[in-house]
């Protein structure tokens, strides 16, 4: 049995026996590229695969070191990664700059970092593992560019065409002269490696003598400038002085080239991996570390609290007491890794977790009910009641006592909101009502949100809130 079989075989005995063999097959049969950077979730689609499970294997998979996890900071504008890390931790916290698009960004959570996972070279050698050696377009496609931009064979084609003048793969210490004709567009000499754009806005009447330019390029990175040219001939100097090779092209930047880079397909978003209950159980130590600070714009919380446990301690008895508060946590832990969302912590027998999409998070929060319902229907008594509070909005995500955690009013006030509820009764706030298809869901079960007034201890202004009766 090879290295890859073996863990294979182990893998299958955690994740789902599906995914495992999807994953098997790409491994042994599929091309250099699709081993590279894959997007999960475009994975699991061509596969027919849950994308939970699918997202789930291919963590257990990492964690076997099958493949490696990559998280890139993406630019919004192009799709560019403009930073590869290995590790959540090597997040900057300054500015991501993209030359091609002249723009600094700070990288956002919600949807500017990508998480990709690459076959670990024991397992596979594939080209991108020296990505020295692809060739230009390759090194576009699978390393300049995420995975969340949709190329295709066409795209490509017209990537190398329509939208470039020209491109050079030129080693470290040399230098190359193109004799280039402008058009009279907007132009941009784009270097992928060292990150590294001049831009050239060519306009009036056409030169009749060669123009000429020279663009070095060193280790790094230099601020994209802009320089007008006339149309016509240009003598175009490329000097590589960086301690790599260089990929120096010359694009025109028009309607062919927004349309490449306009094609985009979803993406496994390092939120949605921060709120994945096996990345939070099988990456716990690897996650932020503790100086760390993640701005997210949108995370959804949702806290449990079980009413009276301490009386329900003294009418049972610590033992009877015991099973039944395990038996709750076992109910609500399931729904919540089912609807999507991870446990950010137990404290007593209350539960704080969190989800991606307020719809999941009342979705979690219905079907809670309706399993406490059903234990006590088991056991003929009311005994169990889960007072539930949901909340939406910006927050921080932060390492507190060794456990990843999130900070910030948000999550002060879903745990106000919670407290609001004194029986079954949910207590939903104005952004989660208000998100798409939350309206759906209460409407199919017939549910009328009450709207209420209410002051939260330690939050200065009343705030409006909905109860789901
Ligand atoms: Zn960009």
């Amino acid at each position: 049995m090879t290295y890859a079989q073996s863990q294979f075989a182990t893998l299958k005995q955690t994740a789902d026996p599906d995914a495992v063999d999807a994953i098997a097959r790409l491994v042994e049969q599929g091309a250099d590229h699709e081993l590279n950077r894959i997007n999960v979730i475009d994975f699991s689609r061509q596969n027919g695969l849950d994308e939970e499970r699918a997202i789930a294997t291919f963590l257990h998979s990492a964690r076997l070191g099958l493949f490696d996890l990559g998280w890139n900071v993406l630019c919004p504008g192009c799709g560019g990664v403009l930073g590869a890390h290995s590790t959540l931790k090597a997040l900057k916290t300054e500015d991501y700059h993209c030359a091609l698009c002249a723009c600094g960004y700070k990288p956002n959570v919600d949807d500017q970092v990508e998480v990709s996972f690459t076959v670990n070279p024991r397992v596979r050698r594939i080209a991108a593992h020296d990505p020295d050696t692809l060739p230009v377009w390759d090194y576009y496609k699978q390393i300049y560019w995420s995975s969340g931009v949709d190329f295709t064979e066409e795209s490509v084609a017209t990537l190398a065409t329509e939208v470039t003048l020209e491109t050079r793969d030129l080693p470290r210490g040399e230098s190359t002269t193109l004799s280039l004709q402008l058009p009279k567009e907007f132009i941009i000499v784009f270097e992928p490696i060292t990150h590294a754009a001049l831009f050239i806005d060519v306009q009036g009447e056409p030169a009749i003598e060669p123009q000429d330019l020279s663009i070095a390029y060193g280790n790094e990175p230099s601020p994209t400038t802009t320089i007008s040219l006339r149309p016509g001939p240009l003598n175009l100097t490329l000097k590589n002085q960086s301690n790599g090779r260089a990929l120096p092209s010359v694009f025109i930047a028009a309607e062919a080239l927004h349309h490449l880079i306009g094609q985009r397909k979803p993406f496994l978003t390092a939120k949605r991996m921060l709120s994945n209950q096996t990345f939070r159980d099988v990456f716990k130590a690897d996650n932020l570390s503790i100086d760390q600070r993640l701005q997210i714009t949108s995370m959804t919380f949702l806290f449990t609290d079980l009413k009276g446990s301490t009386a329900l301690y003294e009418r049972v008895g610590d033992l009877a007491a015991f099973d039944l508060v395990r038996a709750h946590f076992h109910a609500l832990l399931e729904i919540i890794s089912a609807e999507k969302g991870a446990v950010v912590k137990t404290i007593g027998d209350a539960v704080m977790a969190t989800f991606v999409r307020p719809v999941h998070a009342v979705n979690a929060g219905l079907r809670m009910r309706a399993a406490m319902d059903e234990l006590n229907r088991k056991r003929g008594t009311d005994d169990l009641i889960v007072k539930i509070g949901i909340h939406e909005g910006p927050c921080l995500a932060v390492m507190l006592n060794e456990r990843q955690d999130y900070f910030g009013q948000t999550v002060n006030i879903a745990a106000r909101v919670q407290s609001l509820s004194t029986a079954r009764e949910i207590h939903i706030t104005g952004p989660v009502l208000d998100a798409p298809a939350v309206a759906d869901v209460l409407k199919q079960r017939e549910i009328r949100p009450i709207q209420k007034q209410a002051a939260l201890r330690g939050i200065a202004d009343k705030i409006v809130v909905y109860e789901i009766p």
